[in-house]
């Protein structure tokens, strides 16, 4: 990966300098080294890329009347009177006290221990920014030592102050350690006093900054650190907001056009190859959406530009099906695809179902098999020796046209013959370095296929996955059978309905029917209360098992026990499965559940992803509301995937104020997987899924909302492309290039590319 950060020192700036050149001094040396230390900033747009929390307003600011003993915050006040004194213990050293109000009535005493820089700093009348925690002393609230930051003397570098001597509007940064939000206040209205913010350039270009009637990069400097009014914040926001998505999105229609520069081989589909002798024998017509991005899929492997696509569905919509097909067209060119799963079970059941639904086409060297067929191999790390080394040498001989298996395909010394197109099941379990990895094995750039059932919603698809064209399956094949959902809250219902959740269990049992029961956690013996069989429920495990803290989560090891007491599931065939035990394990009783050899199966979130065993219509989730509420989705849509009606119970034992509740009522109100990605968007804290850091300061993802800025993303989408498509290496674009420079380090190389 050709990263922009080497190319751009070249063209280093004003916002490329160290900022100790330009905040020069003794106590300001200290904040730089501190910025550097706690918050990674050394240079000047780093600091300047700072921005504020919140900004407070005299009148609208924490009030002295409000502080609250023993938290921190910060205030503007006005310095009333201030005294110095020798300390009782230590006659050598003085103490200032300095006492301060802000027009409300109250007033507080702040003891500076620095006295001679207080009594300096802090003359009567003097309105400044303190920051500091106040204590119960007495009865009375007081504060010893507060950072502070004068704010209206007109020489200071803190000049808050407007010619008809208003107090603007003081921004209080997110603060770290020992710097708070005055340290960082010098230390940037410094910046401001020595730093030549009318040499830079616009990293956007004039014409956009015109249309979308935004400030320009000074102004917005300024304003975001000295605003004269609390409007100003908004025009910078505004500004901020386009120029993050303009910068990323320009970096990522670069990455698809290099991408697409590296040609690759042509792999047409051919009339008579085994692509056509598949479709011909499918039991059953495409989805409309199926058949368009097959189309789609065809023309791109056709071409001489490697794809790079995202496909998704909700579970159950048939990506499988869809990727399959791309591997034959591989295949008929005389290539290999590989598939990459996530676990073990998942790579086994796909190459269990591709070999099934390729029939003969997967035997060519069997007598019963097809000649003109190809090779199915799975390579995965618990395959014995011999196997292996089977398996490796048919796809280094290229006699296996279709390998599927788990990281093991790029751990162990793989060769392929030649590799044509990366399928990449749920890719959120894998992270870039192994799509990169299988990359390097082809030793050009593969097609790559990436299947998600986890919805994306647009914004977040069009920001994080920017350099995937997205496809999306948005209906089910038909004949599917809808998904019940229920809520059982046994909190408000009793054990009555506890009972009526086994007894149901038992009911689709004896119409032969499977069930899946679902934990939170695996279980060791000592979390749980001992079983009593004849007292055991889950009602009576809570109020035994609350020690305060809530209930434990019920564990598969305690419902294991609890549902072979159930009268109703007395002749029940019961397993469990977690990821605890041996993969050879895990996968022999997910073959015997497949096999209906077991009615019910007890197991954490492992069968989360991409099993499939049509006769489940029983999903049984306890204690869900752990879950989040995609993991509830992904984990629903085990069950409603063969012709039988199903049922999904959500068996709750949380309060019905519970905020987890609203999780499992939008569960249960739609099976409509972006429906729920949209809520689960406004449930969650935005920053998680656009995997922002805590700080926002690596990711560079700190201004765009998810939600709220889908067509200004759309918008400035478009604009990177025109200016790529017009000049592909930013040659003419360099303080735009430096931008992206700016944004893109090493770190958020992994988060733009991650999945
Ligand atoms: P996904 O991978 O998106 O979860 P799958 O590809 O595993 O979905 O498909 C789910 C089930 O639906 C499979 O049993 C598959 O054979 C079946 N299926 C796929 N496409 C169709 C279709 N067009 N019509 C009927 N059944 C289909
Ligand atoms: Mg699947």
């Amino acid at each position: 990966m050709t990263s922009g950060a080497a190319r751009v020192s070249a063209f280093a700036g004003l916002l490329d300098q160290p900022l100790s050149r330009y905040i020069p001094g003794n106590a300001p040396t200290a904040t730089v080294k501190l910025l550097e230390k706690d918050l990674g900033i050394t240079t000047v747009g780093g600091l300047l890329d700072y921005a504020p929390r919140r900004y407070i307003r005299r009148g609208h600011l924490q009030l002295l009347s409000d502080l609250i003993a023993g938290e921190r915050t910060s205030f503007v006040a006005r310095v009333e009177s201030s005294s110095t004194r020798r300390m009782q213990r230590d006659p050598r050293r003085s103490l200032t006290d300095v006492l301060v109000s802000d027009g409300t009535g109250a007033s507080l005493k702040i003891t500076f221990f620095n006295a001679y820089t207080a009594q300096k700093e802090l003359p009567v009348g003097t309105h400044a920014l303190f920051t500091g925690k106040p204590e119960l002393y007495r009865g009375y609230l007081s504060m010893t030592g507060a950072d502070y930051a004068v704010v209206d003397t007109p020489d200071s570098v803190t000049d808050f102050t407007s010619q008809s001597g208003e107090v603007y509007p003081i921004p209080v940064y997110p603060e770290r350690g020992k710097l708070t939000t005055p340290r960082i206040t010098r230390a940037v209205q410094q910046l401001l006093l020595t730093a030549d913010l009318d040499s830079l350039t616009d990293p956007i270009p004039q014409h956009i900054l015109e249309r979308e009637t935004l400030v320009g990069l000074a102004q917005a400097y300024r304003d975001l650190h000295r605003p004269e009014s609390v409007d100003a914040f908004q025009a910078v926001q505004e500004r901020f907001r386009y120029q993050e998505a303009f910068v990323l999105q320009t970096e990522l229609a670069r990455r698809r056009h290099e991408h697409a520069s590296q040609p690759v081989a042509e792999r047409p589909a051919r009339a008579d190859g085994l692509l056509s002798r598949y479709d011909a024998a499918l039991p059953f017509t495409l989805t409309d959406g199926q058949q368009a991005v097959g189309e789609q899929i065809r023309a791109e492997l056709a071409g001489t530009a490697p794809m790079n696509r995202l496909l998704q569905g909700d579970v159950g919509s048939g990506k499988t099906v869809v990727a399959l097909r791309a591997m034959l067209q591989i295949v008929d060119t005389g290539g290999q695809a590989a598939m990459l799963a996530p676990t073990e079970v998942l790579a086994q059941q796909h190459y269990d179902k591709i070999v099934t639904s390729l029939g003969p086409l997967a035997r060519p060297d069997q007598l019963d098999g097809d000649p003109d067929g190809t090779k199915v191999v799975l390579l995965t790390g618990s395959l014995p020796t011999a196997a292996k080394r089977v398996a490796l040498l048919d796809i280094a001989s290229g006699a296996a046209g279709i390998v599927v298996g788990t990281h093991a395909l790029i751990q162990e010394k793989v060769q392929f013959a030649d590799l044509g197109l990366a399928v990449v099941d749920e890719q959120h379990r894998f992270g870039v370095e192994q799509r990169d990895a299988l990359r390097d094995k082809a030793g050009h750039t593969p097609h790559t296929l990436v299947m998600t059932a986890t919805p994306i919603p647009r914004t977040v698809a069009m920001t994080v996955f920017g350099d995937l064209d997205v496809s999306t399956l948005r209906e089910l094949p038909g004949g599917r059978r809808p998904i019940h959902t229920h809520v059982v809250g046994l909190a408000e219902h009793g054990p009555a309905w506890e009972r009526r959740v086994w007894a149901l269990a038992g009911e689709h049992i004896s119409r032969g029917r499977q069930v899946y029961v679902v934990a939170p956690k695996i279980g060791d013996d000592a979390a749980l209360p001992p079983f009593d069989s004849l007292r055991g429920s889950l009602l009576a495990a809570q109020e035994a098992g609350d020690d305060g803290d809530g209930p434990e989560p019920a564990t598969v090891q305690w419902l294991e026990r609890l549902i072979s007491a159930q009268p109703e599931l007395r002749d029940a065939r019961i397993a469990v499965l977690h990821g605890r035990q041996d993969p050879l394990v895990k996968s022999e009783t997910m073959n015997r559940f497949a096999a209906g050899e077991i009615d019910v199966l007890i197991s954490t979130t492992v069968i989360e992803v991409g099993v499939d065993v049509a006769n489940a219509s029983l999903m049984i989730m306890v204690d869900p509301e752990r879950f989040g509420i995609s993991q509830l989705h992904q984990l629903r849509g085990r069950i409603g995937r063969g012709e039988h009606e199903s049922t999904c119970l959500l068996v709750t034992r949380s309060d019905p104020e519970h905020p987890g509740r609203e999780r499992l009522a939008a569960v249960a109100a739609t099976t409509d997987g972006f429906e729920l990605a949209e809520v689960d968007l406004r449930l969650r804290r935005e920053g998680n899924i656009l995997g922002a850091s805590q700080s926002g300061r690596k990711s560079g993802l700190r201004w765009i909302s998810a939600l709220r800025d889908e067509a200004l993303v759309a918008r400035a989408r478009e604009d990177a492309e025109a200016v790529i498509a017009e000049d592909p290496h930013l040659a003419r674009h360099t303080e735009l290039l430096a931008a992206i420079g700016r944004v893109v380090d090493e770190n958020s190389q992994a988060f733009l590319e991650r999945g």
